[in-house]
C-alpha cells in the first residue's frame, strides 16, 4: 500500500473514531484493516465473522460516509473476514526447551490414562469442577432445548482453527433447566475429542481467579492463560459483579472473540436484562447467538426421568420404576430438572432401605414436597414501573425523578416494594433502576408499604391488583 493510501486510511479511521467515540471504536474497529481500494469500492477486512456481521448491521453507513469524506467517488464497502490468524500464546510460538519438554511429558501422561487428563488439563487452567455425569450422552433433547443443544453440539465439535459460527453462544433459562449440564457437556466433549483447550468457569470463579490473580500480581499470567484457550465457557454470568471484574471480562471477551476463539455463556436471563453489566458488554453478548431454553415439557421430563433410572440401574440393578409412576412424576413435577433428579434419588433410597418395589402410592408420598404450583413468571422492573405508572396516572419518568410530591412518592414506593417482592433484584440494584437512589431509600419504601398494606385496605387492594396484572 502506498504512503498516500496509508495516510488516507489513517484519516478515515480518525473520522470513524471521532464519529462513534473511543469506546465503540476500540470495541469494533480497532482490528479492521484496509485490503485495497479500487475505483469506487473499498475492501476492508476484520478477523471474525462476528465482527463482520456486527459492523455490517450497525455501522455500514458510518464506514461508507467516513470514506466518502476522503474519497467522494467511493460508493461501496466490501467487508470480509481475514483468514484466521491464530495468535498463539508467545510461549508456543517460540517454545523454550524446558517448556516443550514439559509439554511432551504432559501429553505422554495424557495418553496413558484415559479420561483423567480432561480434568487434569482443565484443572491446570484453574477451571471450575466438572461433574462427570453432565455429558451430551446423558442430555435429553426435547422441544424446549433443541436449538440450545444443537448450538452447543456444534461448538463442541469444532476443531482448532475452524471458523467460528456464532460467537458468543449465549444460553439462558430459568433455574434447573439444563444450562450447566449443556455447558459442562461442551467442556467434556471439547477436551476429550480433540486437541482444543476448553475452560469452564463459573462467573464466581472468574471473579475469584481474577481478584486473586490481581492480589498476587500474576494477573498477566492469568490473562495469558485465558488467552491460550480455544473455548471459554462461563456459567451463571448473572453473578458477575464489580467494575474491575466487568472491565476485565469485557477485555477478555473482546480479545477471545477477535482472536477467533469461541465463547459460551449461560445466565438466568437474556443479555438485555443483565442490568448490572455495562451496555457495551451487553451488546457484545447479544451479538452472537442467543438461545433461550423454555421450561421442560412433559415429554422431556419423562425422558429425563427415564435416563435417570437407567443411570441408577447401572449401580442398582434391581431398581425399577414402573411406567405409570414415571408418567405420574413427569406430570406432577413441573418445576425443574433438579427436582426430577431428586425424585428418582428418593425413590431409589426408599426402595433400597425398605427393600420394596416402587409403587405409585409410595411415589406420591415421597415426592409430595417437590410438587409445586406452576412456575411464576419472571417479572421485569420496567414492567413494574410501567404498570404502576399507568395505575396511578403518572409517567414512568416521574417515578425515576427526584420529585417528592405526594402523588409521585407513593406510586414510587409501591413500585419499589413490588420490585423487591416480585423480582430477585437486590436493594442496591433496585435503587439504581429507580433513578440512581440509595439502597436505604428502597428499604425504607419496602418497609413503608409493607406496614401500610396491613392497615390500609384500599392500598392493599391496589397492590393485589398490580400483582395480578404483573403476573398475567
Ligand atoms: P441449570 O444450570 O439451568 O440451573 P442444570 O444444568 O444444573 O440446570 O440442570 C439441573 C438438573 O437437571 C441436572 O441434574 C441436569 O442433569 C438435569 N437436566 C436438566 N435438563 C436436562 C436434560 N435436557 N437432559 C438431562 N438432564 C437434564
Ligand atoms: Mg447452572
Amino acid at each position: 500500500m502506498s504512503n498516500m493510501e496509508q495516510d488516507r486510511w489513517s484519516r478515515v479511521k480518525g473520522r470513524l473514531r471521532s464519529s462513534v467515540g473511543e469506546d465503540v471504536y476500540s470495541s469494533w474497529f480497532a482490528r479492521m484493516d484496509l485490503e485495497s481500494v479500487q475505483d469506487e469500492s473499498v475492501h476492508l477486512s476484520v478477523p471474525t465473522r462476528f465482527l463482520k456481521s456486527w459492523i455490517q448491521t450497525h455501522y455500514s453507513d458510518k464506514v461508507l460516509s467516513c470514506w466518502q469524506a476522503e474519497l467522494p467517488d467511493v460508493n461501496r464497502i466490501d467487508l470480509t473476514v481475514r483468514s484466521p490468524v491464530r495468535c498463539a500464546a508467545p510461549a508456543k510460538e517460540a517454545p523454550a526447551p524446558a517448556e516443550s519438554r514439559r509439554d511432551e511429558q504432559r501429553s505422554a501422561a495424557e495418553r496413558s490414562n484415559g479420561a483423567a487428563p480432561v480434568s487434569a488439563n482443565h484443572d491446570a487452567l484453574g477451571g471450575s469442577p466438572l461433574d462427570p455425569r453432565l455429558t451430551f450422552a446423558s442430555f435429553v433433547v426435547g422441544r424446549s432445548n433443541t436449538l440450545a443443544h444443537a448450538a452447543a453440539k456444534q461448538v463442541a465439535e469444532g476443531r482448532r482453527g475452524d471458523p467460528v459460527m456464532f460467537n458468543p453462544l449465549y444460553i439462558h433459562s430459568g433455574v434447573g433447566l439444563g444450562k450447566t449440564h449443556l455447558l459442562q457437556a461442551v467442556t467434556w466433549a471439547g477436551n476429550t475429542g480433540n486437541e482444543r483447550k476448553v475452560l469452564y468457569l463459573t462467573a464466581e470463579k472468574f471473579m475469584y481467579g481474577f481478584v486473586a490473580a490481581l492480589k498476587t500480581q500474576t494477573s498477566l499470567a492469568f490473562k495469558e492463560a485465558l488467552r491460550g484457550i480455544d473455548v471459554l465457557v462461563i456459567d451463571d454470568l448473572q453473578f458477575l459483579q464489580g467494575k474491575t471484574t466487568q472491565a476485565e471480562f469485557c477485555h477478555t471477551l473482546n480479545a477471545l472473540i477477535d482472536a477467533g476463539r469461541q465463547v459460551v455463556v449461560a445466565a438466568d436471563r437474556p443479555p438485555s436484562d443483565l442490568e448490572s453489566l455495562d451496555e457495551r458488554v451487553r451488546s457484545r453478548l447479544a451479538g452472537g447467538l442467543v438461545v433461550e431454553m423454555a421450561p421442560l415439557g412433559e415429554d422431556l421430563r419423562l425422558g429425563i426421568l427415564r435416563s435417570r433410572v437407567v443411570a441408577a440401574r447401572a449401580h442398582h440393578a434391581s431398581f425399577d420404576v414402573p411406567q405409570p409412576v414415571l408418567e405420574y412424576l413427569a406430570r406432577a413435577i413441573t418445576h425443574n430438572g433438579r427436582d426430577l433428579e431428586g425424585a428418582i434419588n428418593r425413590l431409589l433410597a426408599h426402595s433400597k432401605l425398605n427393600n420394596q418395589p416402587v409403587t405409585l402410592e409410595m411415589a406420591e408420598h415421597e415426592v409430595r414436597d417437590l410438587i409445586r404450583p406452576s412456575e411464576p413468571k419472571r417479572i421485569k422492573i420496567e414492567d413494574i414501573q410501567r404498570i404502576v405508572a399507568r395505575q396511578y396516572n403518572v409517567s414512568r419518568s416521574d417515578l425515576l425523578s427526584s420529585r417528592r410530591t405526594a402523588n409521585v412518592v407513593r406510586p414510587r414506593q409501591v413500585a419499589m416494594y413490588l420490585a423487591k417482592t416480585l423480582t430477585l433484584r437486590s436493594l442496591p440494584e433496585i435503587g439504581r433502576r429507580f433513578g440512581g437512589r440509595d439502597h436505604t431509600t428502597v428499604l425504607h419504601a419496602v418497609r413503608k408499604i409493607e406496614g401500610l398494606v396491613s392497615k390500609d385496605n384500599t392500598l392493599s387492594d391496589e397492590v393485589e391488583s398490580l400483582k395480578r396484572q404483573l403476573q398475567e
